[in-house]
């Protein structure tokens, strides 16, 4: 069952800054200080001698805000406007609502014939799959047939028939894909097959954006694609403090976290969803069931590099709590925060131990 796509990108909702960041206050400056300024300022530099310069764009289906702390404005708008084109030539080559993109072109043709793709095309297919390995199939790009039947990709939710439902799994699963290094093409081995890098590729246009940043002689920046952050160097020689939104309070925080030089991602369920026979039918689905993922909330995900952050933080929604978790701490350089609903019904939020002295929580029990 195939149905017919419409003109969006990355589809995403435009309100989506789930986080904020905020660098850490000098000492002595109150926890109660820093949330309403990033409530408020959005992001805010304390005791910041040098300008901010800050420019947003809407970019890989949501709002993309790059914020350099300088004294050189020119060099610095130079630097954005680079960093956006270089998003922008992202999303042109893996947005599979554009027509002409590398993805789309290998979704209508991949299982016909092997596609010649971009080095960063297949580099971020290279590293989904070894997510979908490492996550033992949580985390899988062929995901597409199914948030079609879903009713993601038109934006208006419908539940699936079961024989519809159990057609679509057979399409899913990412050891289908043969990627040939040395030619640099992608194949599929099924026909039907289709890829949606949306739980990854806007974590790679950060990584992009942030490099070009650094090419450019920038050292501080915060790059926020619709809540998928990075955070350059590192403000007053202290730490980025950033705001996680609360899941289900709205324009509330759920606790800080704070990092240098790291990337920052969250997946939840309150953003991009519909209702469907009173129940809250989430844009993660669980490749394993064909069904929406269910019982957490959210979870963010530290990492060193943006595409990862991005894309573990879908593969663990999927996965919960328990099993996420100690996925988690079996990876170098990764640390989670994931907030599911528990037994009673009340929000419960875990973590990995290295974020144990990194991380404030605001609300909520843990
Ligand atoms: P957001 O785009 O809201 O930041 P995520 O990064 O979690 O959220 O990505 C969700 C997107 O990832 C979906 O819109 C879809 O394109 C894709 N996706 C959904 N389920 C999976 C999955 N199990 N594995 C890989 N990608 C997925
Ligand atoms: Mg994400």
């Amino acid at each position: 069952m195939r149905l017919e796509r419409k003109k969006l990108y990355f589809k995403k909702s435009l309100s989506a800054a789930r986080q904020v960041g905020v660098p850490c206050l000098p000492p002595g400056r109150s926890v109660i200080l820093c949330v309403l300024c990033a409530l408020w300022c959005g992001v805010f530099f304390a005791g910041c001698q040098k300008p901010l310069i800050k420019e947003s764009r809407f970019l890989l289906g949501t709002t993309v805000q790059i914020t350099i702390k300088g004294k050189e404005e020119a060099k610095a708008r130079e630097a954005i406007g680079l960093a956006f084109k270089e998003i922008e030539r992202i999303e042109n080559l893996m947005s599979k609502y554009r027509e002409g993109s590398e993805i789309s072109i290998l979704n209508r043709e991949g299982a016909k014939r092997p596609v010649k793709v971009s080095e960063d095309t297949l580099r971020v297919i290279r590293e989904s799959i070894r997510i979908g390995e490492l996550t033992d199939g949580a985390f899988d790009i062929t995901i597409s047939p199914l948030m079609e039947l879903w009713g993601f990709s038109e934006k208006e939710g419908h539940l699936p028939e079961e024989e519809a439902l159990r057609e679509a799994l057979t399409l899913v699963n990412y050891g289908s894909i043969s990627l040939n290094e040395e030619e640099g093409t992608i194949r599929f081995e099924k026909e039907g097959m289709e890829i949606d890098l949306g739980g990854a590729a806007k974590g790679y246009g950060v990584d992009r954006a942030v490099e070009v940043l650094r090419e450019n002689g920038i050292s501080q920046a915060i790059v926020n694609a619709g809540g998928d952050l990075y955070l350059l160097g590192k403000p007053s020689g202290d730490f980025w403090k950033v705001g996680l939104k609360h899941p289900r309070k709205q324009g509330e925080m759920l606790g800080i976290v704070k990092v240098q030089d790291e990337a920052v991602a969250t997946s939840g369920d309150y953003e991009n969803y519909f209702i469907l026979q009173g129940k809250r039918v989430c844009h993660i689905i669980d490749p394993a069931s064909g069904r929406p993922a269910q019982g957490t909330l959210s979870v963010t995900v530290i990492a060193r590099e943006s595409m990862r952050a991005d894309a573990l933080a879908t593969a663990l929604f999927v996965l919960g709590s328990e099993k996420g978790l100690k996925l988690a701490s079996r990876l170098e350089g990764i640390e989670a925060i994931i907030v599911r609903d528990d037994e009673r019904g009340e929000m419960a939020i875990s973590m990995t131990e290295g974020l144990k002295d990194r991380v404030i929580i605001l609300g909520g029990k843990s």
